[in-house]
């Protein structure tokens, strides 16, 4: 079983960039990834998408931005295997024995989880027909707008996702409808503004999909308005459901890591200590107690920063909590 000081799990923009700093503080770290790809949220959920609050980086496309993050997480060879899902984490004397994919494989003395918002299962709304036509016209993400050129286009949610891929497919899609069950979007105020603007999307209110219809692919969406319980029937050529993802932080069934109330998040302490000695989280799935969420690149970036300072001094009780500046290193 080969043994590493730390493993950490994902390898989204917080894991990549804990990596990196693992190298720069001389941690003997293996990070593990379920995917087939690093980057997590970035080419699942925005991959055609800009990026401006990165700082440095006035403005660079989601993915270049996931690649360059690859690259400086590559700068000290540390090790990153894809397509492995980490399933449990088992406690053996003082070090922490990591099963990947249900196979006992590498232990370690620490583990930093960076799992964000878990397996990406999207959120269903679980009405007759969204099984039978996924793939076939029902979709849970854009990755391409040009596979929708031409199309009739209805999108279900009232959040960023939703918002900003009525946005993105407003130029290419023949027709775009937003269907949200509530009279409240809950989105950035800038996507908003640019989708009240936006002549060729059609906003349809306390609006919920009830079936979804079709023959070899989706041809129409039956809805029913919660208001006045009118029934409608949409002709449409894809439906896009993004109501979000249920996140699932803690699937290691033989170690009992604290979360908060929908068990979704992770809680640790404001070194990123979890409640079990040598058990770190940091990123989006960990919560500070008290503390606001910020999901963000260049915050949990900084978060993971301090994770691993500290992670550093578990590992090494000598050594100091803050390594020095990385402009002082001849890398
Ligand atoms: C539409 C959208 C637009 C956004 N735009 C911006 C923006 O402009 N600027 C910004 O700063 N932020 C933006 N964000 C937020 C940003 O993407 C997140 O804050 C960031 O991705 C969090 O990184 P993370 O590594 O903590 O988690 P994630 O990106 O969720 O990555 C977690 C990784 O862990 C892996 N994983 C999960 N479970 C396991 C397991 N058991 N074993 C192994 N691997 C596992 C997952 O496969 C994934 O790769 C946006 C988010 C969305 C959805």
């Amino acid at each position: 079983m080969d043994e590493y000081e730390l493993t950490i799990i994902g390898a989204g923009p917080t894991g990549l960039f804990a990596t990196f700093l693992a190298g720069l503080r001389d941690i003997k770290s293996i990070t593990l990834e379920a995917l087939d790809h690093t980057g997590g949220q970035i080419p699942e959920l925005y991959p055609e998408k800009m990026v401006y609050d990165v700082q440095g980086i006035p403005k660079i496309n989601a993915i270049e931005l996931r690649d360059k993050m690859y690259e400086q997480a590559k700068l000290f060879n540390s090790r990153i295997e894809l397509n492995s899902k980490v399933t449990d984490i088992i406690l053996d004397n003082e070090k922490y024995i990591i099963e990947v994919n249900g196979e006992k494989k590498y232990s370690c003395r620490a583990i930093l989880i960076c799992t964000g918002i878990g397996d990406f299962t999207p959120r269903k709304i679980g009405c007759p027909g969204e099984d039978e036509f996924n793939g076939k016209g029902v979709e849970y993400t854009v990755k391409d707008v040009t596979k929708f050129a031409g199309k009739t286009v209805a999108i279900v949610g009232g959040g960023d996702s939703a918002l900003d891929y009525a946005n993105e497919l407003a130029n290419t899609a023949k027709k775009v409808y937003v269907l949200h069950h509530s009279e409240k979007f809950k989105a950035a105020e800038k996507t908003l503004d640019t989708v009240m603007q936006e002549k060729d999307i059609t906003l349809l209110m306390n609006t919920t999909v009830t079936a979804i219809n079709g023959d070899t692919s989706v041809r129409e969406i039956t809805t029913v308005n919660e208001i006045d319980k009118s029934v409608d029937n949409i002709k449409i050529d894809a439906l896009i459901i993004a109501i979000g993802h249920i996140g699932r932080p803690n699937v290691y069934k033989s170690v009992n890591i604290t979360t908060n109330k929908n068990g979704r998040s992770i809680m640790v302490s404001d070194e990123y200590q979890t409640n079990l000695k040598g058990i770190f989280a940091v990123g989006d799935v960990a919560t500070v107690e008290g503390e606001p969420i910020h999901p963000l690149i260049a915050v949990d970036g900084g978060n993971a920063y301090i994770a691993i300072n500290f992670i550093k001094k578990y590992l090494t009780p000598a050594a100091t909590i803050f390594g020095g500046h990385s402009s002082n290193l001849n890398i």
